[in-house]
């Protein structure tokens, strides 16, 4: 896609901090990051969503998301790794070209991700049940 960022990154029209490459698969450091050496990993083709990329190319990319896992913890001696990846605009999507974040994570780093909700009694069993009825 023409007007994508990460489109411009493959077809190296935009500098980047490159990590990884192979015929399919580009792992770069993310240029707003959480901590230092927080990465993105995306296929090279323009796939908007998880729901949109073929299965066999979403798998080639988390083999490298595991790889570069591995390679981040060890560089920057994290105590963890946050993996994230967001869909939509209103899932968070900035880049609207599917990409793994890799984020190095700190013993007392204090960062929250996300807010603990609950469910009333019952209402477990009727998410469960919408859910499953819908998988495919
Ligand atoms: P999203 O919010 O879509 O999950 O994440 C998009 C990520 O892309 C952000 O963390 C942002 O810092 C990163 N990003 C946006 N533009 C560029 C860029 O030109 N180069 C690099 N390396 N990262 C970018
Ligand atoms: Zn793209």
């Amino acid at each position: 896609m023409s007007d994508c960022i990460f489109c411009k990154i493959v077809k190296g029209e935009l500098p980047l901090a490159k990590l990884y490459e192979d015929d399919d698969i580009l792992a770069f450091l993310d240029i707003g990051p959480i901590h230092k050496g927080h990465a993105l990993v995306i296929p090279k083709e323009h796939h908007e969503t998880i729901l949109d990329i073929p299965d066999d190319l979403l798998k080639k990319q988390i083999v490298i998301v595991k790889k570069l896992t591995k390679a981040i913890k060890t560089a920057v001696k994290a105590d963890g790794i946050t993996i994230g990846q967001s869909n939509y605009k209103h899932g968070g999507q900035v880049v609207l070209h599917i990409h793994f974040h890799i984020m190095p994570r700190f013993k007392d780093d204090g960062l929250k991700l996300w807010p603990q909700g609950k469910y009333e009694d019952g209402e477990m069993d009727t998410y469960k049940k919408k859910i499953i009825e819908k998988l495919e």
